[in-house]
């Protein structure tokens, strides 16, 4: 058999690998990177991204460090507000119903800024988002939450750049190349079996580090760890997730971590492929509900359309769509809903309709019960309290009183012709079971205790997302994680 030798071998070539490729190479070690992917599907689902960073920050002085061709008028106009390590512990805790691992939280909250700023630092460049994270009104941009900067280029920008400035540094990357089992010695791990082109290959290595993700291209995982009914759901971003990674470390006695039957999933384009595109001019993603109202088949609404923020709300949206009659729903807009609209809503393949009437619109819709979606609007209609003003930027408080299911935010009358239906089913982004890890990213066995010479990082880390998750923490914890994965691996393959 073909064999091959280095300090540290990582599995995966997403936003969590590369950077733990970058830093086991700071620390001298010769670093190989073997991606299931071929060369043009490459960077996992990280090059799915939006390419934004959930990051602690102080405003403009932080963000100034990160954008630093901010215009004067720009920054004139903005409230960048400010995201502390307690608010962001405290979104954390309330997003995962107080399950996540506060050890793994802490470390990765405190350091995701200085973590932004070695990225910046590997070549990178980042832009301020206005109009996604932050609205024009009343003359000023605010933004929302923590989320304020994101890569130039997106998810794509973000993994072009980072396997450039890795492969600058010496990172060898092979492509085609799955891992299919972890080797070992006395010593511990020892290197991975992977088939590289079809042909079996042994590499031997002092470290590995798995962070080839979770399961969420494995519809029959998704069926068995998730429940029925989740093998139908569409696959937001990469095929390549299978859960290889997790199988390898569960072989050698990892310790399963964290919430195997939850997932990150949304409101996806109910027609759309079975898996994504790195591309956002076919992007199924549907994500200003919240200027709107969601109804499924018996016209009837399931859900508060404004309880949060959207990036606190769109990943429990999935499920909840899953759950309804033949597993789809609307999203209902008017002409006042429809000005909130991104981009994604104006893409060719949107299952959209159109009309002057509601009654027109329900009748286009096809599968929607009339007579229980116009009952649903005129209540909903009725039940806002209206004297409250409507702000899109800051959580407002015009709400619905007297609702079975409640309205939060944002509500505003569906009144104004014309009107817009969406049809979405569900669509998954990522599997939250993983595999527990010690706070230097060293997988634990059943027994608490570190599998010598094993790392992980990224979605296949356990213990960190429950039920839901905060937009943009997943590139931020990858990024911190992948750092210390690779960091810790090269000092031990050195050591
Ligand atoms: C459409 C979409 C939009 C998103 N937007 C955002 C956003 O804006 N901000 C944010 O923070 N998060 C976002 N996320 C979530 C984000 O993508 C993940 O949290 C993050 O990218 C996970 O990084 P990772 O490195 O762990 O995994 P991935 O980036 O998925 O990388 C896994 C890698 O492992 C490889 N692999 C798998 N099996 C093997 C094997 N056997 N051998 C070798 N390689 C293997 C894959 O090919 C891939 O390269 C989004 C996700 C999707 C799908």
């Amino acid at each position: 058999m073909k064999t091959s030798s280095y300090d540290v071998v990582v599995v995966g070539a997403g936003n969590a690998a590369l950077c733990a490729a970058m830093s086991a190479r700071e620390q001298g070690a010769s670093v190989l990177v073997l991606e299931r992917a071929p060369i043009e599907k490459r960077g996992g689902n990280s090059a799915f991204t939006a390419g934004g960073f959930r990051m602690v920050h102080d405003g403009l002085n932080t963000i100034r460090k990160l954008v630093p061709d901010l215009t004067e008028d720009e920054i004139a106009k903005t409230d960048f507000g400010q995201y502390t390590v307690e608010e962001y512990l405290d979104d954390l805790a309330r997003i995962t119903q107080y399950h996540i691992d506060p050890d793994l939280a802490e470390l990765f909250v405190k350091r995701s800024t200085e973590t932004v700023l070695w990225i910046k630092e590997k070549g990178l460049r980042f832009q301020a988002n206005f109009g996604r994270q932050a609205f024009m009104h009343e003359g000023r941009f605010k933004f929302f939450t923590g989320y304020v900067c994101s890569v130039i280029g997106g998810g794509l920008g973000l993994v072009d750049g980072e396997f450039k400035a890795a492969e600058q540094n010496g990172v060898v990357i092979r492509y085609k190349a799955r891992a299919t089992s972890l080797l070992r010695n006395d010593a511990g791990v020892a290197g991975v079996r992977a088939l590289i082109d079809g042909v079996e290959e042994e590499i031997h290595a002092r470290a590995v580090v798995l962070a080839s993700g979770g399961f969420e291209g494995n519809r029959e995982w998704r069926a068995r760890y998730l429940g029925p009914g989740w093998d139908l759901a569409k696959v937001r971003g990469t095929r390549y997730n299978t859960g290889d990674g997790l199988q390898m470390a569960l072989d050698v006695g990892a310790q399963p971590y964290g919430q195997w039957s939850g997932c990150h999933s949304c409101s996806w384009e109910r027609y759309a492929p079975d898996y994504g595109e790195p591309d956002a001019k076919t992007s199924g993603q549907r994500h200003c509900y919240q200027f709107g109202i969601i109804v499924n088949g018996d016209g009837k609404r399931f859900l508060d359309e404004g309880e949060d923020y959207r990036n606190f709300t769109f990943g429990k949206h999935g499920p909840a769509v899953l759950k309804q009659p033949g597993g789809y729903a609307y999203q209902v807009f008017d002409a006042h809903g429809v000005k909130f609209h991104r981009s994604e809503y104006k893409l060719r393949g949107a299952t959209k309709v159109q009309a002057n009437t509601l009654e027109e619109l329900v009748q286009k819709m096809g599968d929607v019960n009339p007579e229980g979606f116009l009952k649903t609007v005129r209540e909903y209609n009725a039940a806002i309290k209206t004297d409250v003003p409507f702000n899109p930027n800051i959580k407002d408080g015009r709400c619905t009183v007297g609702l079975d299911i409640p309205r939060s935010n944002w509500a505003h009358p569906l009144q104004e012709p014309p009107f817009e239906a969406y049809s979405v089913g569900t669509g998954i982004t990522f599997t939250f079971g993983g595999i527990k890890i010690d706070t230097t990213t060293r997988v634990l066995d059943i027994a608490d205790q570190p599998i010598k010479g094993l790392y992980t990082a990224g979605e296949m880390i356990g213990g960190i997302w429950y039920f839901n998750y905060p937009g943009a923490a997943g590139l931020m914890c990858g990024a911190v994680f992948g750092r210390l994965a690779g960091q810790e691996a090269g000092k031990f393959a050195k050591g």
